[in-house]
C-alpha cells in the first residue's frame, strides 16, 4: 500500500505525517526522521480530536491499541531495548502520539526524558528514512499477523484444541537482528 502525506492530513486542523509509514485502524503512523532515534514515529489519529479525553472511550481504546501495536512493531524494527510513548499535544492540538525509540549503550543521557538529550538534532538521511520506513512496514505486517492469530485464538476457544497455538510475536533480540540485516 501506499500511503501519501495528504491522505493523512487532518481536513480540519491541517496537521499531516510527512513520512507515513502504515495506516492502522483508527489512525496513522508515520517516521518523525530523528537521527538521535533513529525510527522515531508519530500515531495520529484518523479523526480531528484535540483532547484525548473528548473521545468516546471505544476511540481512546482503538487509539492506544494502535500505539500499542506501532510499539511492538518499533522494538522489532528498531532492537530498542524501549520504546516511550508521549502524548503532548503542545504544538498541534491534534490528538498524536509519540513513539520514541530509546538506544541507552549510545545516548549520553539514557536515563532521561528523550528531550533532555544534548546532541544537536537532526534529521537522518533520505536512504535512512526509506530504510525505516521499511523495516517499519515489515514489522508492523508481523505484528498484525501475530494479533490476528490472538483474535482467532479467542475465537476459537470452544472449537478446536489443535488450532489454539497460534504463533507467537517474537520480540526477541534475533527477530530485530534478522529484520535489520
Ligand atoms: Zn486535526
Amino acid at each position: 500500500m501506499s500511503l501519501s502525506k495528504q491522505d493523512t492530513t487532518c481536513l480540519q486542523c491541517g496537521f499531516g505525517l510527512w513520512i507515513p509509514v502504515d495506516e492502522l485502524s483508527s489512525s496513522y503512523m508515520g517516521l518523525y526522521s530523528d537521527a538521535r532515534f533513529p525510527g522515531r514515529c508519530i500515531v495520529t489519529l484518523n479523526q480531528h480530536a484535540e483532547h484525548l479525553d473528548e473521545l468516546p472511550p471505544d476511540t481512546v481504546s482503538s487509539f492506544m491499541l494502535n500505539v500499542r501495536v506501532a510499539s511492538m512493531a518499533l522494538r522489532i524494527a528498531t532492537g530498542s531495548p524501549r520504546i516511550n510513548v508521549a502524548i503532548l499535544g503542545n504544538q498541534e492540538g491534534h490528538v498524536h502520539a509519540h513513539l520514541i525509540p530509546r538506544y541507552p549503550e549510545s545516548e549520553p543521557r539514557p536515563n532521561k526524558a528523550p528531550w533532555e538529550d544534548t546532541r544537536p538534532r537532526g534529521s537522518m538521511s533520505s536512504a535512512d528514512n526509506e530504510r525505516y520506513v521499511e523495516l517499519i512496514r515489515r514489522a508492523l505486517k508481523q505484528v498484525k499477523v501475530s494479533e490476528e492469530s490472538r483474535g482467532r485464538k479467542v475465537e476459537l476457544r470452544h472449537v478446536s484444541s489443535a488450532e489454539m497455538e497460534p504463533p507467537l510475536l517474537m520480540l526477541s533480540q534475533d527477530a530485530a537482528t534478522d529484520l535489520l540485516i
